[in-house]
């Protein structure tokens, strides 16, 4: 089954959702980066907010990155989406152990870090993007969300995120976000708590076997949820040697002078998917000569 994402309203139009599942995106993002399964659970749960906030994008062109710092081992956090959900992402350290929580979860707090911020950037084709910064208040990544879109867009929102690892492989992965438009009346919103009290987790709805159509209905039961549209979703790196290049400017003159003259080429990898890209003594030159 591939990955999608399913757009709907529920409750007169008072109420706009978000459903994905996202097992082959985290799956690659896992497989790409290497990371152990806690760090897979923090990049896979930020990779599907992510792809969901590109959906509420409104122009094709449009861009949005999330960078979630916590101060814990696992380092930043750093997921882009464009305008159709499509993502790219990683870690610092996608080699994070953490102790599993007493019942055996994931500790995704534990590796992410509770003393930070979640930046969101939204490039909109304006000169200066959007850029705003919101306080960490859980680093299991949901809460985050819900946090984030109620200080910054003032829309009450309820965020699940999730990612089931079994032995090596990324077994289910998916989310939603629900949340109210201004004008919703107080009859829906005491529905949806309703809803969300009993709620199991998405990890068990969509180990269950339940497709976002019908996480949606029953996260909106009661509700008249519409679905508006349906898009399928993937893990995207549009890099190239060209791109990649400029992490050679980065890291300086000096620098890549010392390269040149003791490795005469130089291998660099894209900080997103990891692709290697190889560079000759020449190429090297030109870059320096151009800095
Ligand atoms: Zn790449």
């Amino acid at each position: 089954m591939k990955d999608y994402v399913i757009r709907a309203t529920a409750g007169d139009g008072q109420i706009r959702a978000f459903v994905a599942t996202t097992r082959n995106l985290v799956e690659e993002a896992r497989s790409l980066h290497e990371t152990t399964k806690v760090a897979t659970a923090a990049l896979g749960r930020t990779l599907t907010a992510t792809s969901m906030m590109g959906l509420m994008m409104k122009n094709e062109n449009d861009k949005v990155t999330v960078i979630i710092k916590g101060g814990g081992p696992i380092g930043t956090i750093l997921v882009t989406s464009d305008s159709k959900g499509n993502v790219k992402g990683y870690v610092t350290n996608p080699n994070v152990e953490v102790e599993n929580y007493p019942n055996g979860k994931l500790n995704v707090a534990g590796a992410v870090g509770t003393q930070g911020h979640v930046k969101v950037i939204k490039d909109i084709g304006l000169r200066e993007p959007y850029n705003g910064s919101y306080p960490l208040v859980s680093g299991e990544i949901a809460e985050d969300f819900t946090h984030y879109f109620a200080l910054s867009e003032q829309t009450p929102s309820v965020v699940s995120l999730g990612v089931l690892t079994r032995a090596d492989e990324v077994e289910h992965a998916g989310g939603f976000i629900v949340q109210l438009m201004p004008d919703a009346e107080e009859e829906n919103i005491a529905k949806l708590e309703q809803n969300i009290v009993r709620l199991s987790s998405i990890t068990n709805m969509l180990k269950e076997g339940n497709t976002p159509e019908d996480i949606l209905n029953i996260v909106l039961e009661g509700l008249n949820p519409k679905i508006l549209d349906r898009c399928e979703v993937k893990f995207e790196c549009e890099c190239s040697k060209e791109k990649v290049k400029n992490a050679l400017v980065a890291i300086g003159k000096t620098a890549l002078a010392e390269i040149i003259e003791e490795d005469k080429k130089a291998e660099i990898g894209c900080q997103f998917c990891n692709r290697k890209y190889n560079y000759t003594e020449e190429e090297l030159i030109e870059v320096l000569e151009n800095m």
